[in-house]
């Protein structure tokens, strides 16, 4: 391993934690100062998608943005069906039967996206962080806590935006109560509902 600023092999090891998936050191460069972070984590689940042009390309999850169109002509139907016109995601943005898979762009706000995909991103990184501490995919525990695909293609962008910024504080709460939520107790999954981040 090489610092990424000088590309000095000299570095040394901070702090070492142990994050259960995957382990977290510290690194300083004994020459530049540099300081960064590296992640270990054992490599057993590998999936490859299959490009048109032959090639296999390991992916661990596929963001696919689709600028404003609401179809998925790319995506088997049975993964996101598409009811009039609204593609079946939870939030928006998550298929609810599988992990590490994500959409972005398909709300179809009423006057340009560009500052909503911004707001968005946020809390999208949050998901795509949450999930690999969650075991079921992340829309199936909305689901349970009564989030729905959405109703129409309009976006009202502050709701959006708003929506956003409280999935983003929301997400670690939803991660900790995982398991309640999904054993499905109604008093829990009521109390949940106060917190809805979407
Ligand atoms: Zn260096």
């Amino acid at each position: 391993m090489r610092c990424p600023t000088c590309k000095s092999e000299d570095l040394r090891v901070l702090e070492t934690r142990d994050l259960d998936e995957a382990i977290r050191r510290r690194r300083e460069c004994a020459v530049c100062g540099r300081r960064f972070t590296t992640f270990e984590r054992i490599d057993v689940l590998r999936l490859y998608v299959l490009k048109r042009d032959g090639r296999r390309e390991p992916y661990d999850l596929v963001v696919a943005a689709t600028g404003y169109h609401l179809r998925v002509p790319f995506v088997p139907s049975d993964v996101v069906p598409v009811i009039d016109e609204i593609p079946q995601l939870i939030a928006g943005v998550l298929p609810e039967r599988y992990k590490n898979f994500y959409f972005t762009s398909f709300g179809q706000p009423r006057y340009g996206a560009g500052p909503l995909i911004t707001a968005g991103a946020k809390a999208l990184v949050a998901m795509i962080r949450a999930q690999p501490q969650m075991e079921h995919p992340i829309g199936a525990v909305l689901r349970r806590l009564g989030e729905g695909p959405p109703l129409t293609a309009l976006a009202d962008p502050f709701q959006m935006m708003r929506r956003s910024a409280r999935a983003v504080k929301m997400m670690p709460r939803i991660v900790a109560r995982e398991a309640a939520i999904m054993r499905a107790n109604s008093s829990v999954t009521a109390t949940m509902q106060l917190f809805r981040p979407w």
